[in-house]
C-alpha cells in the first residue's frame, strides 16, 4: 500500500531514532520531531516503517 501521509503526533521526547533511521524524512526540531516538506514518502517508506516501529511514544503514523 502506498504511504500517502506521515504525521507525528503530540509527545515527541526527542529521542532521536526516527532521524537516525531516516534521516530523509525525519528532522530533530526544539520541541518535536517533523516531517521533512516535500520528503519522498515512496522512497523512504521502509525506513519510515522502521521508525513508526522504532518510535518509543509511538506517534508517527501512517496513512
Ligand atoms: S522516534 Fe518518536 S520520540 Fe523519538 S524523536 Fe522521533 S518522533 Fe520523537
Amino acid at each position: 500500500m502506498a504511504i500517502s501521509k506521515v504525521k507525528i503526533e503530540d509527545g515527541c521526547v526527542l529521542c532521536g531514532l526516527c532521524e537516525s533511521i531516516c534521516p530523509d524524512v525525519f528532522r530533530l526540531g526544539d520541541e518535536t520531531a517533523a516531517v521533512i516538506p516535500g520528503a519522498d514518502l515512496e522512497e523512504n517508506r521502509d525506513c519510515i516503517q522502521e521508525a513508526a516501529d522504532s518510535c518509543p511514544v509511538e506517534i508517527i503514523k501512517i496513512f
